[in-house]
């Protein structure tokens, strides 16, 4: 039996912080050598089997290096699938598991379904029925959670805007299908093209921009939006520099909107978190006094997760009730910094300000506590507590992969509509446009391309 190549991350997000994206098939050690760099510039296709490999994931369109991995290199039939098997580990996270499997999507591997490498395994005889139903079981439970959550998304956004992109299609649709009907009118023909060009360069235009957004920054974008806060001189810089030197900065120093605030993106855990920074906070100055307290209560206000941070080693003062009072309904732990100094700080009463939410005492001049701190933050992430405005990570992925075929496709539809090539002809590149983007809202197939074009054009009478 032949079949393709397939990839997925196999394990779930979540679960620790090394994340393994897997190819399974005839082409998997190919596009993993499209991607991976290893010191000895070696290609995995000169490997023996059973091995694991050091270097480096590439991005071949850019050259540039995304991730650290170890590979290992799995040839058929001794293997899960009984196919050629490469199991690529990240020690980033999901944030890294997730740019890898785009790459391998795009270096030519298709994302699995849902227990895909398992049918395999059962249809390369190498398990049977009932042990393939139990996995599956397994994976389907898992994956109805992940489908919950990408269903709430479909909701967002992203949806809405496909949705209007799919009604110009389909107006375009709907137009040629005139245009096919009466071939004798020559104004019908003159008038479709120009506006099915157009039509379809603006939905070009926007699935090029999406991409844009999705391909290198989108991920990282989602990360929690995670601001520290606290009076001058009790330790913000110092936190965000050990965050940042402990966990591996993904990006460092993107100017955010404006050129006072910096962002730092880095991976606690598994959990990307994008540290906001203000321009006050490494100058040893006040966030609030330094831009403003309108724009404080704005970054505030947007984040998904507060630092607040205080001094160990002074009494409360009013500013540090102010911004408990400030922080009150939102997710924050508190950070007790400079643990090494005598303590003034009155802990019951931090504890009662707190109430239930995570304190953790540090020093951050000898190093300690901030594993502690990273345990509080992976805690709140892993057990809901903390929601990103906008966290779309494996059905990220189905988009980005559906979204570069659609891009494709009306492509496709624009050279040819541009070369005189006939209506109908082009009509089959929009049309699949137009189901592929329905595929990124799930649109099924009973509400497919003739209901909606009877139902709002009244077509093919
Ligand atoms: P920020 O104004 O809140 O950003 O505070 P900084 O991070 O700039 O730190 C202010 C001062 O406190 C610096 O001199 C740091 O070296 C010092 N500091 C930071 N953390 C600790 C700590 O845990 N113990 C002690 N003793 N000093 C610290
Ligand atoms: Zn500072």
């Amino acid at each position: 039996m032949e079949f393709d190549t397939i990839a997925a991350i196999s394990t779930p997000s979540g679960e620790g912080a090394i994340a393994i994206v897997r190819l399974s098939g005839p082409e998997a050690v190919a596009i993993a050598d499209r991607l991976f760099r290893a010191p000895s510039a070696k290609a995995l296709a000169e490997q023996a089997s059973h091995t694991i490999h050091y270097g480096h994931i590439e991005d071949p369109a850019t050259k540039e290096t995304a991730e650290e991995v170890m590979v290992a290199l799995m040839r058929a039939p001794k293997t899960f699938t009984r196919e050629d098997v490469v199991e690529i580990n990240c020690h980033g996270g999901i944030v890294s598991v997730n740019r890898v499997l785009s790459l391998a999507l795009r270096a030519g591997a298709r994302l699995a379904e849902p227990g895909e490498f398992t049918k395999r395994a059962f249809l390369n005889g190498r398990i049977d029925l009932s042990q393939a139903e139990a996995v599956m079981d397994l994976i389907r439970a898992k994956t109805d959670r992940a489908m919950d959550v990408a269903l709430t998304q479909m909701e967002g956004r992203l949806s809405r805007l496909i949705s209007s992109l799919r009604q110009a299609l389909l107006e375009s649709i709907a137009q040629m299908e005139v245009n096919i009907d009466y071939p004798e009118y020559d104004d019908v023909e003159e008038m479709t093209r120009p506006m099915m060009l157009e039509k379809a360069q603006w939905v070009q235009s926007e699935i090029a921009k999406l991409l844009q957004t999705s391909q290198q920054g989108k991920i990282l974008r989602e990360g929690l939006s995670t601001v520290i806060i606290g009076r001058p001189n009790v330790g913000k810089s110092s936190l965000l520099n050990s965050l940042v030197q402990e966990n591996k900065a993904i990006v460092t120093e993107i100017a955010g909107t404006t050129r006072d605030i910096i962002e730092e993106y880095v991976n606690v855990r598994g959990v990307p978190l994008r540290l906001v920074d203000t321009a006050g906070i490494r100058e040893t100055e006040d966030i609030v006094e330094r831009i403003g307290v309108e724009r404080s209560r704005k970054v505030l206000k947007e984040a998904d997760l507060i630092l607040y941070v205080l001094n160990y080693a002074e009494a409360l003062t009013e500013e540090d009730l102010l911004l408990f009072e400030a922080v009150r309904d939102m997710n924050y732990i508190v950070v007790i910094n400079k643990t090494d100094l005598p303590q003034q700080i009155d802990l019951d009463q931090v504890k009662e300000l707190t109430s239930d939410k995570r304190l953790v005492t540090t020093s951050l001049i000898e190093e300690e506590g901030i594993d502690q701190l990273e345990e509080a933050i992976a805690e709140l992430f892993f057990e809901g507590e903390i929601e990103a405005g906008d966290m779309t990570y494996v059905s990220n992925v189905r988009h980005i992969s559906l979204l570069h075929q659609a891009h494709q496709t009306i492509s496709d539809a624009i050279s040819a509509a541009e070369m005189d090539v006939p209506v109908d002809m082009i009509q089959i590149d929009v049309t699949r446009t137009w189901e592929i983007l329905g595929e990124i809202i799930g649109d099924t197939a009973d509400d497919g391309l003739l209901n909606q074009l009877f139902s709002q054009f009244c077509l093919g009478k």
